[in-house]
Formats: structure tokens, C-alpha cells, sequence
């Protein structure tokens, strides 16, 4: 990517555990907070993972399609505190960067690897959440996402679809929804 300035290789900010901490309100408040993006074939995985851990996870669903919610085409997985912090965050270690540790750092969901890439079209978009991202969105090298890329690009394969109607999953978690949990019909 081109952008007339110096390119500044991607490394998390030292100390920093935000996208495993902030949950946004997606796609508006009224859904309420969403979990961790898990394809269908993640699902059982993260369930064995937690049970070898010895801590529960919560893991709804997400988006499905068909005429009624038939077909879930994504799980996601729920947040403890208030929906925030994901449950497989191990405060009790730190990560290289300082921050807190993944505790299933090489098994963590494909949504996790792809981060803090949110589209791998053309030029790649970046999660401005993102604290790397908010200082260098515009000078980030794509050499150093390709990682992060390829998990998008397996997401995106798996979750398009072609079928006009796309049901969300309200998780009605978090002060702000409205919904209570269950289908809504998204368009
Ligand atoms: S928010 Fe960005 S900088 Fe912070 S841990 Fe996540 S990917 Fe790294
Ligand atoms: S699975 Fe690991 S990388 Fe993903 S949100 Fe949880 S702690 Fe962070």
C-alpha cells in the first residue's frame, strides 16, 4: 500500500489487551453486545478447549439465513464482566507485548487471527478500535498482516452468502439492549 509516507510494521502496543477486552454493541445497541466471531466448525472446539481449562464459556448464536433462522452460519462467544472480557484472557500472565496472555493463544478462533483486519478487499480496512490503529491505520504494511488476512479471508468464504435473508442473534447483553435474546431479522 502506497500511502507517501514511511510504512510502519504492524506489533501490538505494549501492554495492550483491548480486542480481547471491549465487546462494541453490533450492529446497534438494541442487539446488544456480541461475543467473539466463531465459525459453526469452531463451535464444539472452543467448548473442549474451556472444558480442559475448567472455565464455562457462553456461546450463542450469531447469524443464521433462510426464511426463519434455519441455517447458523456464525456462533459468537460471549464475554464475561457485563459481556467485556473474554473468558480465555488469563490476567495471571502476560502476553510478549505485555499485555494479558491468550490462554489458547495457538487454537484461539480464526475472528481472533484475522484481527485488527475487518476487510481484506482490495486495500485492507483496519479496526480503527484498534490502538495500533488508531496512531497508523494509513502507513500499517501489508506484509506484516498476512497472517491476519488469510483468517479473514477463511471467514468471509465461509460466512457469505448469497441468501437475501440474514437473521442476528440479539444477545441482550449490556446495559443498552433492547431486545430480549433471541432472532431478529436483520434485512
Ligand atoms: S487492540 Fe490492537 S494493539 Fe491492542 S492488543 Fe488488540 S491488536 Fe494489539
Ligand atoms: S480467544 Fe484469546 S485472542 Fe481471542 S479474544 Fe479470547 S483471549 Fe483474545
Amino acid at each position: 500500500m502506497h500511502t507517501g509516507k514511511p510504512a510502519i510494521r504492524f506489533s501490538c502496543v505494549q501492554g495492550c489487551s483491548d480486542c480481547c477486552i471491549y465487546r462494541d454493541y453490533y450492529p446497534t445497541k438494541e442487539f446488544g453486545k456480541i461475543g467473539v466471531l466463531l465459525l459453526p466448525e469452531e463451535k464444539a472446539r472452543m467448548e473442549n478447549l474451556a472444558r480442559q481449562k475448567g472455565i464455562s464459556v457462553r456461546i450463542l448464536p450469531r447469524l443464521a439465513i433462510g426464511d426463519k433462522p434455519e441455517k447458523i452460519i456464525a456462533y459468537q462467544m460471549m464475554g464475561i464482566e457485563d459481556g467485556d472480557w473474554c473468558p480465555f484472557l488469563d490476567t495471571e500472565k502476560e502476553s510478549p507485548h505485555g499485555g494479558h496472555s491468550c490462554s489458547i493463544y495457538e487454537e484461539r478462533p480464526l475472528a481472533c487471527a484475522a484481527y485488527p483486519v475487518i476487510d481484506a478487499g482490495k486495500v485492507a480496512t483496519l479496526d480503527p478500535h484498534c490502538q495500533f490503529c488508531k496512531k497508523h491505520s494509513q502507513t500499517a504494511r501489508l506484509d506484516g498482516l498476512q497472517g491476519e488476512l488469510e483468517a479473514l479471508s477463511k471467514i468471509q468464504s465461509k460466512v457469505r452468502s448469497e441468501n437475501k435473508r440474514v437473521w442476528r442473534y440479539a444477545t441482550a447483553t449490556g446495559q443498552d439492549a433492547v431486545f430480549p435474546e433471541g432472532w431478529v431479522l436483520d434485512a
